[in-house]
């Protein structure tokens, strides 16, 4: 899986160095064609145009600029780096986890077969109701999944007829780069239309602000933390909000509880809690509580039983606001262990422990492999405090049981946009589940786990009198 650090930094070092050549002449050929500009006005400008062309190239077209992207993003060589390069930029996730997560996105996002016409027809004649492009979409991407996100947004964007301008994570700046580099030449080498992907050189929250505030921007995508999905819900325009979670996962008494076990510690360590639907809590019916802490631990939890070390991890990891210390969001569960004194040998995957239910460690999204246990009586009991201690998200819940008709009562009850039953978390984004995948889950905003479609606005077509051939 490694790939060879200079060949990456080699690659790398072109991109920037290309973008830098071109740095004196604002409007020069080069920066148009890598689709990265100094200015925010300038980018949002060229996407502009871009689209414009966009729109007149057939859907045989857009499809090709799609199956393109895939292709190039879809090398392993490319693949390699932009994961490599989002755990090294960031300092957070695991390269194995992220390879899958890039994979993942180049291969489960739909393409234009997501746009599929309504119909409805009879004595009055024929009416479509049509997905057509808003224009120039601003979109806003996390440091957690940095690339994914690019990846998952252009598809669908650009299959939808749009174009995208991309306002970073500051912090994902160069991953960035290089994934919108490798998506421009893709796009290039097919005779796409410029600046159909672009970005600036140096994101930042002022030039995130512009974007926001643009004319020539007629929606927003903001996938990231509750900060931002509330400063673009306050623009006045058409806004999709991909904001945080806090997924707790329910194992009650009829559950495969060795299954169950392993499950959330897969799904809770995967990219070292990263993903925004990662196992963050568990919530266990005090009768196979003991038991399913036995697999945890059998499957990879390291558990802490001494209330100090707890303490002590709490103090470490959580501010003085209860907020995550950044520095140890996406860390590993061996590199947490490792700061409050712990050498542990073995490969830990995610740190477990039993909590109450206030503790900061269950109610706060912290992004990292600890994963704390909170006993309760029964499944009622269990199903009532994974409702609270989701906090209204609507992102994502879990549940272990066999018991229908509880499983039908907490997915009523907890109003999730995503909720995997008996599988890890990951199996609601199409990893071992059904379906496709986006990085861009939209809770607050309702449209769900988004694709082509959500870019697009329906339009009614009528004609009058005719093609009702029934
Ligand atoms: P973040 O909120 O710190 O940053 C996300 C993006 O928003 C970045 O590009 C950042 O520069 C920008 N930003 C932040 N505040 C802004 C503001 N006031 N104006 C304009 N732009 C602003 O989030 P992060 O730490 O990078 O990502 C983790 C968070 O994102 C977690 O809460 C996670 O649950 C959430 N997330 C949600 C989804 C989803 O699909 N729902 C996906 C990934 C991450």
């Amino acid at each position: 899986m490694n790939m060879n650090k200079t060949v990456i930094e080699e690659l790398v070092k072109k991109v920037l160095l290309e973008m830098n050549e071109s740095k004196s002449e604002k409007y020069n050929k080069d920066i148009y064609s890598n689709g990265i500009f100094d200015e925010m006005d300038d980018a949002i400008e060229a996407a502009f145009i871009g689209q414009k062309k966009l729109v007149e190239c057939s859907m045989k077209r857009r499809s090709e600029f799609v199956v393109a992207i895939k292709k190039a993003l879809g090398k392993e060589s490319n693949i390699n780096m932009i994961s490599k390069l989002g755990v090294e930029e960031t300092g957070m996730g695991k390269f194995d986890d992220k390879i899958i997560k890039n994979r993942l996105a180049v291969e489960k996002t739909p393409g234009i077969e997501d746009l599929v016409t309504e119909a409805m027809s009879g004595d009055d004649g024929l009416t479509l109701v049509e997905l057509s492009p808003y224009g120039v979409i601003g979109a806003i991407t996390p440091t957690t999944n940095p690339s994914e996100t690019i990846i998952c947004n252009t598809i669908g964007m650009i299959a939808a007829g749009n174009s995208v301008v991309f306002s970073p994570h500051p912090r994902a700046r160069k991953t960035s780069l290089t994934t919108i580099g490798i998506i421009n030449g893709a796009l290039k080498k097919v005779g796409a239309p410029e600046n159909l992907v672009v970005m600036v050189k140096e994101p930042s929250i002022e030039k995130a602000e512009i974007m926001m505030n643009h004319e020539k921007i007629r929606l927003l995508v903001a996938t990231g933390g509750p900060g931002v999905v509330k400063s673009v819900l306050s623009t006045g325009k058409k806004a999709i909000g991909a904001g945080a979670g806090n997924p707790p996962a329910v194992v009650d008494e009829t559950a495969n509880i060795e299954k169950a076990a392993k499950d959330i510690i897969d799904g809770c360590s995967f990219d070292n809690n990263l993903p925004c639907i990662a196992e963050k809590e568990v919530i266990a019916v005090d009768s196979i509580a003991d038991y399913l802490i036995l697999n945890m631990k059998r499957n990879g939890g390291y558990e802490l039983t001494d209330k100090a070390k707890i303490n002590e991890l709490r103090s470490l990891v959580i501010n003085d606001k209860g907020k995550p210390v950044t520095s140890f969001v996406g860390k590993s569960a061996n590199y947490i262990l490792e700061k409050i004194g712990m050498d542990v040998k073995e490969e830990v995957k995610a740190i477990i422990f039993e909590a109450e239910r206030s503790d900061l460690f269950v109610v706060e999204e912290l992004m990292m492999p600890i994963l704390p246990v909170v006993r309760v009586d029964n499944v009622d009991e269990a199903i009532e405090l994974a409702v609270k201690v989701e906090n209204g998200n609507r992102h994502t819940a879990i549940m272990h049981s066999k018991n229908v008709d509880k499983l039908t009562e907490m997915a009523k009850k907890i109003q999730t946009t995503i909720f995997v039953k008996n599988g890890p978390s990951y199996a609601g984004i199409g990893v071992g589940g059904e379906g496709y995948t986006t990085f861009t889950i939209a809770g607050p905003t309702g449209e769900g786990l988004t694709s082509a479609k959500t870019f697009a606005r329906k339009r009614r077509c009528v004609l009058v009198g005719g093609l009702d051939i029934k």
